[in-house]
């Protein structure tokens, strides 16, 4: 199948759809390396993709190539972001390029930060900028860490958050256009977002209770944060129209609360919302590594290998790109002998998976990222 679509896609045949389809067979039957081997020598075709005519080939390019993190794509990726004129291609580029070692772009990095922060916000543009800020301002975070808010002065510009009651929220972001009109607001559900250019006005604010700065990263923060996630994702089951029943496990009264609060008074996911949370999905489900299900059929395994369990801590730890999130897992869950170094590649396990998975290059992969520990 995979040779079929990167055949199609060399001899220029539905290019857009075979890059998405490709990308959809890696990641569930964990081929990556096979469509790397089949790259080998012939990866001009896809660095050729980033200047098609189509936005989306560009686009499905750059996220193949982010996906096969061949290192000789960083920087074909990299001048392609620079160049495209199409603002939603560019977040693209940028989650393609969260998946290579790009250290060495750094600075370019924080002064496109910079850059955009000084355009203007436009209801046209709002969206797409907004995105490609807050993917840069990923970038910098996943290598700099987050780093605590400095007040450097009333007379500079600063992303703050006043929290207040929710009844108050309209009167804050009223009275605060009226004390900084060249503010711009965003009513969320804890209180009132803003940019503003100066905090010289603060103290004509009575209503708000708390103002907080926003900390690098997290400045487009999109949903509600007075909703929880469970109500997200409850919202999410209740807004199709064949779901008759849901259920949901609950293991505390303040649970039991937020589900009632999310059903009492039921609004189906807006369009808007739906989006936002497609997003998140395809970043994390882009970020998985293999479409291991945790079925067991490929086990027991004879060199004692603990496949599903393996295959688990690895596509966590490239999910949440962070070592410490799978630290207890890999090095105290999973004992040393379960371990994927003890593989001796006999092949009965892959004889028997049913998502086809190449196991043993997999397994030599999940060895090699979690003791080279790039997320670290
Ligand atoms: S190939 Fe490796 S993981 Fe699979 S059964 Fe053989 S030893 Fe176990
Ligand atoms: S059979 Fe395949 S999908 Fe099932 S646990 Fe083993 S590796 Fe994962």
């Amino acid at each position: 199948m995979i040779q079929e679509l990167w055949e199609q896609i060399q001899n220029g045949q539905e290019v857009r759809q075979n890059l998405s389809k490709i990308r959809q067979v890696i990641k569930d039957n964990g081929e990556r390396r096979k469509l790397s081997a089949l790259l080998e020598g012939e990866e001009t075709v896809l660095i050729d993709l980033l200047r098609s005519e189509d936005a989306k080939t560009r686009k499905n390019a750059a996220l193949l190539m982010g996906d096969l993190r061949n290192p000789s794509f960083l920087a074909p990726i990299w001048k392609a972001y620079q160049e495209d004129g199409q603002r939603f291609v560019k977040s693209s580029y940028l989650s393609a390029i969260g998946n290579f070692d790009y250290r060495e772009y750094m600075d370019a990095i924080k002064e496109q930060l910079a850059a955009l922060e000084k355009e203007e916000v436009t209801e046209e543009n709002q969206k797409h900028l907004m995105e490609e800020m807050r993917k840069l301002s990923f970038l910098i975070v996943h290598i700099e860490g987050g780093s605590a808010h400095k007040f450097i002065g009333w007379d500079k510009a600063y992303d703050i958050f006043l929290i207040t009651n929710r009844n108050y929220r309209e009167l804050v972001g009223n009275e605060l256009m009226e004390l900084e009109p060249k503010a711009k607001i965003k009513l969320m559900g804890a209180g009132v977002m803003a940019r503003v250019t100066n905090l010289n006005w603060i103290k004509g604010i009575r209503t708000y209770q708390e103002l907080l700065f926003v900390v690098r990263g997290m400045e487009t923060s999109e949903m509600d944060p007075d909703k929880s996630i469970a109500s997200y994702a409850l919202r999410w089951v209740g807004s199709h129209s064949n779901v008759k029943v849901i259920l949901s496990g609950m293991s505390t009264m303040q649970q039991v609360e937020d589900n009632l609060k999310t059903f009492i008074d039921f609004s189906p996911l807006s369009d808007e919302e739906e989006n936002k949370i497609k997003a998140i999905v395809e970043e994390l489900r882009s970020r998985v590594q293999n479409g291991c299900t945790g079925c067991r059929y490929c086990m027991p395994c004879p060199a004692g290998v603990n496949i599903p369990g393996n295959f688990q801590v690895w596509n966590r730890y490239h999910m949440y790109r962070t070592y410490d999130h799978v630290k207890g897992a890999w090095e105290k869950e999973l004992k040393d002998e379960e371990k994927a170094k003890n593989c001796i590649k006999c092949g009965k396990c892959e004889a028997l998976c049913p998502q086809k998975l190449s196991i043993r290059d997999n397994l030599v992969q999940v060895q090699k990222d979690l003791d080279e520990r790039i997320f670290a």
